[in-house]
């Protein structure tokens, strides 16, 4: 993998820097990238003005949408209409999410990380305030996609401060949770809140009244639910089935690396 984004073509043609982005990273992405989902060395570009995908794996049919900036993945990524994003997780067809961040002194990709879209649940989007009176857009809402809801895990790195992951790599953090894409997003918006709690305990071992400490925050996400505690043992089971965890019996669980 070439980490260098500059074409003095592209770069040429456009005098807007937003155009020169998009342009430049989505070309880099093409011929750089390859598929975390299965075994292709390529990715394939849509036509332009595709909606919401920007490019899809010709091996498993896997759709990407690339998002590129300059500064560093804080805390939330703003993105496009709530209700578009909204409707794409009820509807199952929000693409996989790949976050560039290009230094732009030198015109390289600094970090890249893959959000496979199996992690995109309500939890994880916020609606912003509604464009004010004054605006062109006025009322149109907005989202954000909230990277710190999100666990690692679902947060994979392709290149990290100018570091470049190995594929197979990359592929195997994929395939380590991709036993998610199995589940409706109703569903999945329990397993991956849970996810999140481990990693918040921050521990390779954790018992269950660790867990039951967050029941709070998991009320406050999912409000319509009275069974927080009976809920919590099904992913917790569910995630040990699916080897992510492993039992240790008395009510302690091990992740599994
Ligand atoms: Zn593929």
């Amino acid at each position: 993998m070439d980490l260098s984004l500059f074409d003095s073509r592209i770069f040429g043609l456009y005098s807007s820097n937003s155009q020169r982005v998009r342009r430049l990273s989505e070309r880099w992405f093409g011929e750089e990238m390859f598929c975390p989902a299965c075994n292709s060395d390529e990715l394939d570009s849509f036509k332009p003005n595709h909606p919401v995908a920007d490019f899809y794996c010709p091996g498993c049919g896997e759709e990407y949408q690339l998002k590129s900036q300059k500064t560093g993945f804080g805390r939330r990524i703003l993105d496009g209409a709530y209700s578009t994003m909204i409707n794409a997780i009820h509807n199952e067809t929000q693409p996989n999410f790949f976050l560039l961040q290009y230094d732009p002194l030198q015109w390289t990709v600094s970090n890249l990380l893959i959000i496979p879209k199996f992690f995109f649940t309500e939890s994880v989007i916020e609606q912003r305030k509604p464009l004010s009176g004054k605006a062109r857009r006025a009322g149109w809402v907005g989202c954000n996609i909230l990277l710190s809801e999100i666990p690692l895990d679902g947060r994979i790195p392709v290149v990290k401060d100018f570091h470049i992951q190995d594929n197979e790599k990359v592929r195997s953090y994929w395939k380590r949770v991709s036993f998610l894409s199995e589940k409706k997003s109703t569903e999945r918006s329990w397993i991956v809140d849970i996810m999140h709690c481990i990693e918040e305990l921050n521990k390779e071992s954790f018992t269950l009244d660790e867990i039951y400490t967050f029941e709070e925050y998991l009320s406050k996400h999912h409000p319509n639910n009275r069974n927080i505690k009976p809920k919590i043992r099904q992913q917790l089971q569910y995630l040990r089935d699916k080897k992510y965890l492993r039992f240790q019996g008395k009510g302690r669980y091990q992740l599994k690396k």
